[in-house]
Formats: structure tokens, sequence, C-alpha cells
């Protein structure tokens, strides 16, 4: 049988094939082409710049948002006079440094910016903000409590996270790390993570003279942010220690900048020879990123995953779950699905920590595992991210769905960590907005807050018994 003809199922003398599902309409796949067109355009001084020149990682770096009132020079021919009054305000209370790629900004839609997922993710509104819950610290996770040197945390018995510095290509509003990260803002002076050879000197030593250490998160700040010959030298340096068998380098700039990955980009070239030695070496060598919703995967993200897949570099991706961006079954489906299809490996939701001016953000437990009983089956499982809460008080990432104890009315959960702190209990509070009216009340009484959080240890306790 030749190839040029192939007989029809009914001159073969075959049974039609039948299908048991209508085929799904591809107009339906909608994660399958990211956008290409020139968004970038909407924003009037940005209305003749060429794909060329948008797609240069220098010009996005040049052209960055810094200050409101650069931000609402750019759009102020696209909003409301209340927007840009509603803007002011909301940077001049928030407890962050504020950065925004051009990238970003362009992703936003400016008619109607109160509800774009990507404009709450980065651009705090004072109209947006709601009280801090009652039970919020700084530093929710005790990264410093857990710290040996500065900037390295030993949390976890095999792997630790190695802060190199302090500063990102983007400010998020809703950072755990907005203890330490970016300048200091009118709200909040920050910890010192700077980056210093002997700083880091320190670090190594201590990973060298830790035997159960084997894998290790680079981050800080942001590792977009460290040079590339510094970036060889830190990867080097652990490839280098022989009970280190895995790393990370962890980086929003791919979500925000991808623009930056291409052959002979210093930063890109530094990665791949670290992917290339660690494989070499029989260790393994993976970015971790972050995206938040799918309106920040493009055409740019899908050629960024192209040269990192041809380079054999594994991505995968840490996105946090945030009201009002990607809460709902249809944004978290499309943002997972977008990721899959350009390889980029959805690993963990995180609930949102519990941080300074985010409480507008933060979701509850609840809606977390709704969300995860809506997404597993719907793609391949590695391809399914983990829903987890970051534990307050340095208990590590529990599984959202792991808790002991977890009372909606009052929306306390209680996780233990038998393998990080064993006999704890670690707590996690839904926002009060989600609570009814009387609770919210008892949250603002000492007495009636005490009575809440014994009731819920009692219940934990009781549950572990
Ligand atoms: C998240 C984290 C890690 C890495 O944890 P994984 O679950 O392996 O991704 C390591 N150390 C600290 C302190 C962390 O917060
Ligand atoms: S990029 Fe990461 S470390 Fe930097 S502000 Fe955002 S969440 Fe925080």
């Amino acid at each position: 049988m030749t190839l040029e003809h192939t007989a029809s199922p009914a001159e073969a003398g075959e049974a039609p094939i039948h299908h048991l599902k209508p085929a799904v309409d591809p107009a339906t796949l909608t994660w399958r082409t990211p956008r290409r067109d020139a968004f970038w355009q909407q924003i009037p001084a940005w209305r003749d710049v060429d794909h060329a020149t948008f797609g240069d990682f220098l010009w996005q770096e040049k052209h960055a948002i810094t200050s409101s009132k650069r931000l609402v020079d750019s759009v102020r021919e696209l909003v409301s006079d209340d927007f840009i009054a509603d803007v002011e305000a909301g940077f001049a209370q928030a407890p962050m440094a504020v950065r925004i790629s051009p990238y970003l900004m362009s992703l936003i839609d400016w008619s109607a910016p109160h509800t774009d997922p990507i404009r709450r993710q980065f651009l705090p509104l004072a109209s947006d903000l709601e009280p801090d819950h009652p039970m919020l610290t700084l530093d929710s996770l005790h990264e410093q409590a857990d710290a040996p040197v500065p900037g390295l945390t030993h949390r976890y018995q095999d792997k630790a996270l190695f802060l190199a510095l302090d500063t990102c290509p983007v400010y998020c509003r809703f950072c755990t790390r907005s203890y330490a990260v970016g300048l200091d803002t009118e709200q909040v002076e920050k910890v010192q993570i700077k980056a210093s050879k002997s700083r880091w000197d320190r670090a190594f030593q201590y990973l060298r003279e830790r035997p159960e250490v084997e894998d290790v998160v680079i981050s800080g700040g942001d590792a977009y942010r460290i040079k590339a010959d510094q970036l060889l030298e830190i990867g080097e340096t652990l490839l280098a220690i022989p009970h280190i068998r895995r790393f990370r380098v962890a980086t929003k700039g791919l979500a925000i900048l991808p623009m930056r990955i291409k052959a002979g980009d210093p930063w890109t070239e530094a990665v791949t020879t670290l992917s290339d030695k660690a494989r070499k070496l029989g260790k393994d060598m993976a970015i971790h990123t972050h995206f938040g919703h799918a309106n920040e995967i493009t055409g740019f993200s899908e050629d960024m995953m192209r040269l990192f897949q041809e380079r054999g570099v594994l991505v995968r991706n840490q996105a946090v779950l945030q009201r009002g961006v990607n809460d709902t079954d249809q944004a978290m489906l499309e943002m997972t699905r977008k990721l899959g299809f350009i390889n980029v490996h959805p690993y963990y939701v995180y609930v949102c920590d519990m941080v300074r001016g985010v409480e507008n953000l933060r979701t509850t437990v609840a809606t977390a595992l709704s969300l995860e009983k809506r997404l597993r089956g719907s793609t391949a499982g590695f391809n399914t991210p983990t829903f987890v809460v970051d534990a307050m008080g340095g208990g590590g990432k529990r599984d959202a769905h792991s808790y002991e104890h977890y009372d909606r009315e009052t929306g306390i959960s209680v996780y233990t960590a038998p393998s990080v702190k064993e006999g704890q209990l670690f707590f996690y509070y839904d926002p009060l907005s989600a609570l009814s009216p009387d609770i919210q009340a008892a949250w603002q009484d000492a007495g009636k807050r005490e009575e809440m959080l014994q009731a819920a240890i009692a219940a934990a306790r009781a549950n572990l018994r």
C-alpha cells in the first residue's frame, strides 16, 4: 500500500470510528495561541515602538516604571482622573517599592484597570486596601529566625534557601520577603541582605559543613538581578560541593521580562552553562519562575521557552493564589494549561502569605481546595500544581488539604509539619472579608480572638490523638 491513497473506511470495509464524545471546538483551546499583536501600542508613549525595540531587554529595563508619577504620565490619556488619584494614594500607602516593566504595563487592559488581573498584582489602589488581619506579623515565615547565616535559611533537613541579593526586576505587592526586598518605603524599613561576596562565602562555607543539604534554592530578591558571571560563580561553587545534588534558580524575570532570554544574552548563557555542567555531573538544575495569570504568557514567553527547551533547561512555575487575579476555576485552568503548553511545569500554587497591605489579594484555604478539585484531571498530573500553605512561624510548605483542623467560620486552619518542626502547630487565617460580620467583629476583640484560637488548637489536638 502506498501513502498516496488512503482508503476510506467504507472502501476498506472497516467500520467508521465511533467518537464517544463530540470533538472539542478548536476555538475553545485559547491557551494554544498566546498573543503576538503589538499590544504595547495601546500606551500612548509606545505607539510607535516596533516589535524589535519592545522585544529588547535593555529597552525594557530603561523604561521600567518606578514611580507613581511615571506610571500616571504614561496612562493619563487612557484612564479617569479618579483612577489616577486612587493610584497615587495607593502608592503612598504601599509597603513595597514600585517597579514594573513596560511589558507588564502593556499587558494591563487600561480600559478596565480596576479589575485587570495584572494591575491588581502590581499596582496598589488606595480603594482596594483592606485592613490587615490582626494575626499578621512581618516576616511571617520566620525566614530570619531560621537563618544560621544572614540570607541563608535552613529550615528543611536536605534543602536550603539562599537569598543572594535583595533587589528584583519587579516588586510584587504580595511579596513574602517584603521584610527585606526593595528599597525602604514610607511604611517599612527593610532588613539588609545585599549582594556581598563575604556574605555569600559564609553561606557557602555553612553549606559545605552540612552534609545533609542536597538541594539549594538561589533566590533573593530575584536571580534575574544576579550578574551573569556571579550567577556562574554561585552555581559552580554549589556544583563543586559533593553532597549538593540539585539547585534551582528562582526568578520572576521569566514572567515579566521574557525578552531577555535569547542566545548571546550573558544571563541566558550562564544558565545554560550551569544546566549543562549540572547534567554532566549527574546533578539537577532548574529555573523556578512565577507566572500569576494567563495574560502574562505571550508570544515572547513562548519564544523564550522554545530556546530553553532546545537547550534542555527545565522551568517550573510557582504561582500565588490571589483574589480577583487567579481565584476562579476559569482563570486557574487557563493559566495552568497555557503554562503546560509552552512547557513550563506548574509546580506550586501558594495560598497567599500573610504580609502587610495585601489583605484584598488573599483568599481562603477553602478556595484553594475547590480550585484543586477542579484542576486535577484537566491535564497531565505533572502539569497540575500542588496547592500549598507556607505555614507562618516556619513550618514550611504544607499541602493545603493536610490541615489537622479547618474552621471555615472563623477562617482558622491548623497544620502540623512533622518533618520540619515536630510537635508544633501552625496556623493560617482566611481574610476577614471572607467571614461573617459577627466573626469579623470577634477578631477585633482580644478575648474572643483568644477563644477562637484555643478552640482551634483543641480541635487540632483532638484530631491528632
Ligand atoms: C520553599 C522553600 C524551599 C524549597 O521547598 P520545595 O518544597 O522543595 O520547593 C527550601 N527552603 C525554604 C526556606 C523554602 O521556603
Ligand atoms: S520578584 Fe519575588 S522576591 Fe521580588 S518582590 Fe516579587 S515575589 Fe518578592
